[in-house]
C-alpha cells in the first residue's frame, strides 16, 4: 500500500513518521521548503493530546529532540487587565512529565523537527491543484509543475485553504469568524524583562482590556540557550469594525502602528513590547473556522487537521486536533497495510471517531475567548457586563482553591492529560 499525503505541516508530517515507522510505504507533497513569515515563526502549544501523537508517531530520538527544542513550560495561567493589573494568576503544573505537560515550541522549529530524516519521504515545491480517482480506488494527485503522483489512499493535509477538500467536499464551508487578530514578536532582552511582572513573565498571559479587546501574551524563553534565542508574543483581536478598514492587508511598521493605536490607553510598559517589536515579523490574522459537515461516504481520499475542521484559536488546539488525527489515522493505515483491516473499513474507522471530535473542538473554539465577532464582548452595553463578568470569573477561580482545582482539572482533562 502506497499513501500519498499532501501538506507537510503538523498533522501530514506527524502522519508521514507514523508510517514510516511502520514500514508503510509514503510520501509527502509540501508546496515550500522553509518558511519563517505569518504563524511560522511564532509559538504554538502542544498538549498531552499533541505530546502523545508525537510520541507515538516520532521516532525516539526524534521526539526527544522535539522536547529539548521546546521553550520554557508556563508556570502561571494570568489574567492581566489592559493597565498592567493581574486579576488572576492561577499555578500550572510542571512539566516533568514526557505527555502529561503543556509545551510551548517555535511553529518553525517543530517544522524543522517533523523533516528531520524525512529526506527520502517529502517533496518540496510541489503545489497541488486536483486529483483524479480511479475505479480501482487508487488516486492521482497532480501538480503545478506538471507532475503527478499515484497512490492507494490520498490524505489530504494542506490546512485551511484545502485544494483537495474543495474538490472532495465541495459543500463543506469555512466561514469568516468576524474577528481580526494583529501578532507581533519582540526579542526578550533583559531591558524587555524588566518591564513585565514575575508571573507574565513565567507564564501565558490572557488580557482582558476595555473596548472590546483582548490580548495574549506568551513569552518564549529557551533554557541554557543563548538570550538572543528568547522572544515574547504579544497578539491582540477584536471584531473587525474596532481596527480600521484594511488592517488585514497591512504588514510590518504600518500594522504595528495600528496595534498602538488601538491600545493608546493601555500600560506603557505593554505598548512598549509593541513599540520594540520586529515589525518585519507582525501580520494580521482573519479568523477563520469551519462549519460542520454531515459524516460523507469513506473512499480512498481522507482528510485531517485543518484541511477538514479548522478552528478559531480560542481553545489552542487546533494543531493538537491535527496530531490526534494523525496518530488515529496511522493506525487505521498501519492495520490496512498489515492486511488486518480492509482500507476503506479503516478509513471509515478512522473518519467515525475523527469527525465528532474535530467538530465537537471546532465548536467549543468559537464559543471562547472572544474568537467570534458575535460575542456580547464586541457589542456597547453588553460588552461592559461581559468584561467585567470574564474578569471576575477569573478572578474568583484563582482565589478559591476549589474553583482553582476544578478549573485546572477541566483544563488539563480538555488538554489530554
Ligand atoms: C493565531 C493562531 C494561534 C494558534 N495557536 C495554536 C496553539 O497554541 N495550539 C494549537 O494546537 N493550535 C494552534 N493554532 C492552530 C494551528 O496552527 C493549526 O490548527 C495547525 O497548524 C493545523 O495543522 P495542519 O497540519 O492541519 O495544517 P498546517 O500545519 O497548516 O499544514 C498545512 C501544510 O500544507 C501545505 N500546503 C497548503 N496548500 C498546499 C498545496 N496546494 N499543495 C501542497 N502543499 C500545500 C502548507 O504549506 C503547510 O505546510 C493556532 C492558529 C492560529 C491562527
Amino acid at each position: 500500500m502506497h499513501v500519498i499525503i499532501i501538506g507537510g505541516g503538523t498533522g501530514g508530517m506527524c502522519l508521514a513518521h507514523g508510517l514510516k515507522r511502520a514500514g508503510v510505504s509514503v510520501a509527502v507533497y509540501e508546496r515550500y521548503g522553509s518558511r519563517t513569515d505569518g504563524l511560522y515563526g511564532y509559538r504554538v502549544g502542544i498538549d498531552p493530546t499533541g505530546n502523545r501523537a508525537l510520541k507515538e508517531c516520532l521516532p525516539p530520538g526524534l521526539f526527544d529532540v522535539f522536547v529539548a527544542t521546546c521553550a520554557r513550560t508556563p508556570r502561571y495561567f494570568n489574567v492581566l487587565t489592559e493597565k498592567m493589573r493581574l486579576t488572576a494568576s492561577i499555578p500550572l503544573r510542571d512539566d516533568r512529565d514526557d505527555i502529561d505537560s503543556e509545551r510551548s515550541v517555535s511553529r518553525a522549529t517543530l517544522r524543522r523537527v517533523l523533516f528531520t530524516g524525512m529526506e527520502d519521504v517529502v517533496h518540496f515545491g510541489k503545489v497541488f491543484t486536483h486529483y483524479e480517482r480511479h475505479d480501482d480506488g487508487t488516486v492521482t494527485a497532480h501538480f503545478d509543475d506538471g507532475t503527478s503522483a499515484t497512490g492507494d489512499v490520498l490524505v489530504s493535509a494542506e490546512g485551511t485553504r484545502s485544494a483537495v477538500r474543495r474538490q472532495y467536499l465541495p459543500h463543506a464551508q469555512i466561514k469568516d469568524t468576524g474577528i481580526t487578530a494583529i501578532a507581533t514578536k519582540t526579542p526578550l532582552t533583559p531591558d524587555i524583562r524588566a518591564l513585565l511582572p514575575e508571573q507574565a513573565l513565567f507564564g501565558l498571559s490572557l488580557i482582558f482590556a476595555t473596548r472590546g479587546l483582548i490580548g495574549m501574551l506568551h513569552v518564549m524563553e529557551f533554557d541554557g540557550s543563548a538570550d538572543s534565542d528568547d522572544y515574547l508574543n504579544l497578539s491582540i483581536w477584536s471584531a473587525d469594525g474596532r481596527f480600521p478598514a484594511g488592517t488585514a492587508q497591512l504588514r510590518g511598521e504600518e500594522l504595528v502602528k495600528v496595534a498602538l493605536a488601538a491600545t493608546g490607553d493601555w500600560h506603557p510598559h505593554l505598548r512598549k513590547l509593541f513599540e520594540l517589536s520586529d515589525p518585519a515579523a507582525a501580520f494580521p490574522v482573519r479568523i477563520a473556522t469551519s462549519v460542520p459537515v454531515e459524516p460523507w461516504q469513506s473512499t480512498t481520499i481522507t482528510l485531517l487537521g485543518d484541511a477538514v475542521h479548522t478552528m478559531t484559536p480560542g481553545q489552542g488546539v487546533g494543531a493538537n486536533t491535527a496530531l490526534r488525527d494523525a496518530a488515529l489515522l496511522c493506525r487505521e493505515l498501519t492495520a490496512a497495510a498489515s492486511g488486518r483491516k480492509d482500507l476503506l473499513r479503516a478509513v471509515a474507522d478512522y473518519e467515525a471517531e475523527m469527525i465528532p471530535y474535530g467538530f465537537a473542538r471546532v465548536a467549543d473554539s468559537l464559543d471562547n475567548n472572544g474568537t467570534s465577532g458575535d460575542d456580547p464582548l464586541y457589542k456597547p452595553f453588553t460588552g461592559r457586563i461581559a468584561l467585567f463578568a470574564a474578569r471576575s470569573y477569573f478572578s474568583l477561580t484563582s482565589k478559591v482553591p476549589a474553583l482553582r482545582r476544578k478549573f485546572l482539572a477541566d483544563l488539563y482533562d480538555y488538554r489530554g492529560a
